[in-house]
């Protein structure tokens, strides 16, 4: 930009330099040939005894010419005769040395330049003129400094105003492009905080358009990166908490198995000692075994593969009805809508058992256990209700965690570790639902789950 302004400052400098000068140019002319008339009248007027222009009438004309009809100051002119011999010069004709033009000029030519001198610029003009029976040559001298003048105030403005042009196009500029780029350093700041760690770091938005939008979907990759990471670390955290609570739960069995086995070969012991040791060692042992189970339960349930089949309600209900023909010392109560449900069936009914078994465990002999089934709007419900010891608020969120007892020596005695809830949780999770507990501690509980139905599933009620 300012490049270009400085070419067209240029250019129209010099055009209008150009004008002014072939003005200037025109009038000296014009201003030559309003002299040479002059001084052909004055030579006519010239009394008739001259039949000859004499040198020093000549001389007279000029100096007339000279001094006449200028307000400001004198005219510049030279009078030369035939021979280019100097007859007349007014003071200050600045071209006086050099003869050039004069020599160049004949009878009918008429011949300019433009000169400069010490005092200024000057258009200079040679003309002939031919008064009475000679032939003579004004020249004159037209001052036109003030166009030179002028047109070097014109180039020094547009200087000054390209320079200006450019320190202010330089700050805007780099104002602009800073303003421009500023979403790319914001991007390139977060890019690196990420790279060093801190993935909650966000690039901050500034602007709408295609940067804007790089910047959010930088952003919504920073919050997806985020969210797997945290669900990495809290996946290590629960892996870790499970091989914690898994070697405690083999310590207990294993020290009074180790402390039982140790009695039997070191101490000779009755035959009711013996046989009480041995017992220790054998439901210990059991323990451990269906604790092995439980375990191998949940990672093949975990393994996602299983094959889903159409189950009928029904079905489900008769095998748990016999499964708790016994009464365990409770009260049954099942109440169900026939249906048909989509399930791996075993698995179903691993997760029915485990939550009537924690029905039970929880509550006295002789307590109301009901297990209900019904359908409802997207699927089917399993219910199970207690009347038994109930489940605090502050731990209803733990309990599905692998080995998490509410009441430890409480659920060991009972045969429990803690893993019955956790092995529901991974079988619902296959079939695309979760536990719902409500419970009230001293009241029982209410422990439930809906089976969705699947899509192009028609309902057989
Ligand atoms: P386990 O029954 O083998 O101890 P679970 O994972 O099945 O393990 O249950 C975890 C814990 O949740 C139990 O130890 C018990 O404290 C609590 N719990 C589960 N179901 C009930 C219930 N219906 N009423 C009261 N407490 C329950």
């Amino acid at each position: 930009m300012a490049l270009a302004l400085g070419f067209s400052g240029f250019y129209i400098v010099n055009y209008v330099f150009e004008t002014s000068l072939a003005r200037e140019v025109g009038q000296a002319l014009d201003e030559s040939s309003i002299l040479s008339f002059a001084f052909q009248t004055a030579a006519l007027n010239v009394p008739a005894k001259y039949s000859v222009l004499p040198d020093n009438t000549v001389e007279e004309i000029s100096a007339n010419l000279a001094n006449g009809g200028r307000s400001s100051g004198r005219r510049l002119i030279r009078i030369s005769g035939e021979e280019k011999k100097v007859l007349f010069i007014s003071d200050g004709f600045a071209a006086a040395t050099d003869n050039e033009l004069l020599i160049q000029t004949d009878e009918v030519t008429k011949s300019y330049r433009v000169i400069s001198a010490k005092e200024g610029y000057y258009v200079h003009t040679c003309v002939a003129i031919t008064a009475l029976d000679r032939i003579l040559y004004l020249e004159t001298m037209r001052d036109v400094s003030e166009v030179f003048t002028e047109r070097a105030l014109g180039f020094s403005l547009y200087r000054r105003v390209t320079m200006i042009m450019l320190a202010a196009g330089t700050v805007i500029m780099h104002f602009i492009s800073s303003v421009l780029t500023k979403p790319i350093r914001l991007l390139t700041r977060a890019t690196k905080r990420m790279a060093a760690g801190d993935y909650s770091y966000r690039a901050k938005c500034v602007s709408r358009d295609e940067l804007g939008q790089l910047t959010r979907d930088f952003n919504h990759m920073a919050n997806a990166l985020e969210e797997n990471i945290d669900k990495l670390e809290q996946e290590i955290e629960a892996k870790e908490e499970f091989m914690g609570a898994f070697a405690h739960e083999l310590k207990t069995p294993l020290t009074a198995i180790i402390g039982y086995a140790d009695m039997l070969r070191s101490h000779k012991l009755d035959e009711e000692k013996s046989f009480m040791s041995a017992n220790y060692i054998y439901t210990e042992g059991k323990r451990l075994e269906a604790l092995a189970f439980r375990l191998l339960d949940i990672i093949v349930a975990k393994r996602d593969e299983v094959q889903m089949q159409e189950v009928s309600t029904e079905d489900i209900f008769a095998y748990l009805q016999d499964m708790f023909a016994d009464g365990r010392g409770m009260v049954f109560y099942f109440d169900y809508d026939k249906d048909v449900v989509l399930a791996e069936t075993n698995l179903i009914k691993t997760v029915l058992v485990n939550l009537i078994d924690n029905a039970c465990k929880a509550s006295e002999p002789g307590s109301e256990i009901d297990v209900y089934g019904y359908t409802v709007e997207g699927g089917y419900c399993f219910g199970i209700k207690d009347y038994g010891i109930g489940i605090p608020e502050q731990e209803q969120h733990k309990i599905t965690k692998a080995f998490y007892m509410v009441d430890k020596s409480r659920s060991r005695s009972k045969n429990g570790a803690g893993l019955g809830l956790a092995l529901c949780v991974e079988i619902l999770k296959i079939h695309g639902s979760e536990l719902q507990i409500e419970s009230e501690p001293g009241e029982g509980s209410f422990i439930s789950f809906v089976l969705p139905r699947q899509e192009g599933y028609t309902n057989e009620k």
